[in-house]
């Protein structure tokens, strides 16, 4: 059964082609700089062809009728072969709490949750709306990054301010990038050949956004981002957790208002504020090779707030069986496992820098005298959520 995964942002559609249930992706690709004066399609194929293309874009559906074109030239003969869309959706607020069918009404109720993530809700109404226009009569699923998080318990959601603010304006701990970490707990529990209901795992994604979970039996009990994805670790633009007061104060001495601030903590801080150089972690790393001390201390800060998180899980679950690295940095950077790894002791995680010395590819990390086990388990976001499709239809 070949299902398409969609994740569709404000100026950008994700895409994948798999064939499931055996997970094999057929082509993928993304449309970029929609609705800009030029736009680029990068196409690649299972067979190892990659196509670009360098074309005017003015909508999202006139880049899928374009990616179409492009599946029936080799992937696939007709458009009717595909027998299901998976959307990715950022943010379930509390209604949508589950993978679901959708329908008319879960596109309002998606709309809904516009004032809790301005930045996705209308490129993921789009998306869904598109996919309906353009392969009409087939199932389309909506599948959110927050459902995982539903069963952290209210004394970890909620915030420590007044509670109408919850139950008026739904104010709470939503956290981000379920289905990432989800998808790596239970490949760990795969991994470790054990049950995950008999496993505590901490799960680190750590990428431009970054999130660490407390996994209990294979469901999250708490994580480090909030009612958006800014709270917790510090990320490559997003400052991560601050003195609330940070902001009120800067609103009094330099007139920021809220967009203003908004702009502040979610686009100039993190990597790229702390160091003045870079968002990004491979700049910086090379910078803390060359000993320049503004990239040391970005990179500090970095280390320290996922050691932080990772003793406070450990305290949270009481026991922990696993660490998982994942996503774009936890994946490919073995400074920071490493960094963060040396302060583990206390939880007797002890790894193997030769081990360490992997990117992007699945691997124990961990000693045969750590106490815990260390893994670098890639995340697959598509494929969790082309299988979460696939139960879905077939259920
Ligand atoms: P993601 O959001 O998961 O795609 O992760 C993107 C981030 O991963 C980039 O901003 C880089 O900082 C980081 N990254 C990618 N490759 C490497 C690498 N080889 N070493 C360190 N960081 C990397």
């Amino acid at each position: 059964m070949k299902i398409l995964v969609l994740n569709c942002g404000s100026s950008t559609v994700k895409y994948q082609l798999l064939e499931m249930p055996a997970g094999d992706v057929l082509a993928k690709g993304n449309v970029e700089r929609i609705g800009e004066s030029e736009g680029i399609l990068t196409h690649k194929t299972a067979d190892g062809k990659k196509i670009v293309l360098n074309e005017v874009f003015p909508t999202h559906a006139d880049g899928l009728r374009r990616v179409f074109d492009l599946l029936k030239d080799g992937v696939i003969k007709d458009i009717s072969e595909i027998k299901a869309v998976g959307h990715r959706v950022v943010h379930g607020g509390e209604k949508l709490t589950k993978t679901c069918l959708v329908t008319d009404q879960i596109i309002k109720d998606i709309d809904d949750v516009y004032p809790l993530d301005p930045l996705h809700v209308p490129a993921h109404v789009l998306g869904l709306n598109v996919a309906k226009e353009l392969l009409p009569g087939i199932p389309n699923v909506a599948v959110f990054d927050t459902s995982f998080h539903q069963t952290i318990p209210e004394y970890a959601y909620l915030y420590a301010i007044p509670y109408d603010l919850y139950t008026q304006e739904h104010i709470r701990r939503y956290g981000a990038h379920g289905t990432s970490h989800q998808f790596v707990a239970r490949r760990m529990a795969q991994l470790l050949g054990k049950d995950i209901k008999d496993l505590n795992i901490i799960t680190c994604h750590l990428g431009s956004g970054s999130s660490i979970t407390a996994v209990r039996g294979g469901e999250s009990v708490d994580t480090s981002m909030g009612l958006t994805p800014l709270e917790g670790l510090c990320m490559g633009t997003r400052c991560g957790d601050i003195d609330p007061a940070v902001l009120t104060y800067l609103g009094r001495t330099k007139g920021l208002n809220a967009d203003q601030l908004d702009e502040l903590i979610n686009k100039k801080s993190g990597l790229l504020g702390l160091s003045q150089k870079s968002n990004d972690c491979r700049v910086l790393e090379e910078g803390v090779e060359q000993g320049d001390p503004a990239s040391i201390r970005a990179m500090n800060v970095f280390n320290y707030r996922i050691v932080k998180y990772i003793g406070a899980y450990a305290m949270v679950l009481g026991r922990v069986d696993a660490i998982v690295f994942t996503a774009g940095i936890g994946e490919n950077s073995p400074y920071v496992r490493a960094e963060v790894c040396k302060h583990l002791g206390l939880l007797g995680v002890d790894i193997d820098p030769e081990a360490n010395d992997c990117h992007g590819k699945e691997r124990k990390l961990s000693t045969p005298a750590s106490k815990v086990d260390v893994w670098v388990i890639p995340t697959n976001e598509e494929l969790a959520i082309a299988q979460q499709t696939y139960e879905l239809v077939n259920a």
